[in-house]
């Protein structure tokens, strides 16, 4: 036999393995078991989150809040996708090490596609593309929007067809979710988020970022019915809480001009009065659309859902109109990868996986 021979047996002999590696890679994807074990990865915003979920449980949550922010009184995208950079070797080693999880035990590695700032969502894809083509697992790509609303199914399992409304410092929305994997948005804000409000009203009388928290702290020493404050009307399921926004900065400026010590005699009071104004914004709108949908099992989410306000005056409300109330645990609130670890464990199961090229983005709406 001649050498030119020998190497096209050669070249047939590497080519059949290789077909068959691609063919076993191809099963190994095909076969996907039914209780799978995934990591999920969070970095939309300013959180750098973890968290491992085995057959629909979730076993941990590790996030890393970045502290960096406080001073400049808002997230500066720039330190937030340096800040990514920095913790998120540590967080997913922790959510492996505490999960006790091998790599090769993963069957997935699940990240937050979008919406959010581009430069932190591609420390997440980037970290999340290396891991899978490492362990040779698929990807899957998790709306963030969407995990924010299943995080409902960590605990608590509300039955479908059933609202949600999502509030955080990023969005504000009214979602009618049919099915894990079939919402969509029937109502939203036309300008700012309810959370943007309560940070900006919180930076107007000189309190330090995130001012969600530190309003509705001040809110429950206060009495409510203090002061007023003028309602904008928007049709139907829209928000708009942009108005607000100027109308404090206007009752603070009057107030102050006479007395120059209004804020830090009548903080108390004030928080009281603003939440509960935003707090009935918010119920106005998720009524209606009780009304006009006939759904009476409703859930909020995100980061405002923490708030004492918004809770009780739902309590109250569920009681008046029947309806059943979903609230979840506050570290499933605000940002945090358990949510997004619950959506792609759905992903998984109605075997929605996605290709290496895939690329974040920042402004992606639910169902997009
Ligand atoms: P995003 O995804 O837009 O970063 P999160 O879901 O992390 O938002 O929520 C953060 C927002 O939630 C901030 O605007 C913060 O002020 C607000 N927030 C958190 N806790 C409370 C609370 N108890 N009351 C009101 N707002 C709150
Ligand atoms: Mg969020």
């Amino acid at each position: 036999m001649n050498s030119a021979s020998d190497a096209k047996i050669v070249y047939k002999k590497i080519f059949l393995l290789q077909n068959r590696i691609r063919f076993l890679i191809t099963c190994k994807f095909m076969v996907q078991p039914l209780h799978p074990t995934i990591l999920a990865i969070e970095s939309s915003c300013d959180e750098t989150s973890a968290s491992v979920i085995r057959s629909g449980k979730v076993l941990n949550n590790v996030i890393a809040s970045q502290a960096i922010h406080h001073k400049h009184g808002g997230v500066v995208p720039e330190l937030a996708s340096r800040a990514h950079q920095q913790n998120i070797l540590l967080v997913v080693n922790e959510a492996m090490q505490t999960a006790d999880i091998k790599g090769n035990e993963l069957n997935a590695i699940a990240f937050t596609r979008g919406p959010g700032l581009m430069g932190s969502l591609l420390v997440g894809v980037s970290f999340a593309k290396g891991m899978a083509l490492a362990l040779s697992i698929p990807m899957i790509e998790v709306n963030h929007m969407e995990a924010h609303v299943l995080a409902h199914f960590i605990n608590e399992r509300p039955t479908f067809p059933f609202l949600c409304l999502t509030v955080s410092g990023g969005h504000t929305q009214i979602v009618l979710v049919k099915d894990y994997l079939d919402m969509h948005v029937i109502g939203e804000t036309q300008d700012d988020a309810v959370g943007e409000a309560f940070d900006k009203a919180a930076k107007m009388m000189g309190l330090p970022y995130p001012g969600g928290p530190l309003i509705d702290k001040f809110a429950q020493l206060g009495n409510a019915s203090t002061f007023k404050f003028s309602q904008t009307v928007m049709p139907g399921l829209e928000f708009s809480f942009s108005g607000i926004k100027t109308a404090f900065l206007y009752f603070l400026r009057d107030r102050k001009k006479e007395n120059e010590k209004f804020v830090e005699e009548n903080l108390n009071d004030i928080c009281a009065s603003l939440q509960r104004h935003l707090v009935q914004m918010l119920l106005q709108k998720l009524k209606l659309a009780a009304q006009q949908t006939g759904i009476r099992e409703i859930a909020i989410a995100g980061g405002v859902a923490a708030n004492s306000g918004l809770r009780n005056e739902l309590a109250q409300t569920a009681k008046e109109l029947n309806w059943k109330i979903f609230i979840p645990e506050f570290q499933y609130c605000t940002d945090n990868a358990a949510m997004i670890a619950m959506a792609a464990h759905y992903k998984f199961l109605a075997g929605k996986f996605c290709s290496m090229d895939v690329a974040p983005i920042p402004n992606l709406a639910i169902g997009g």
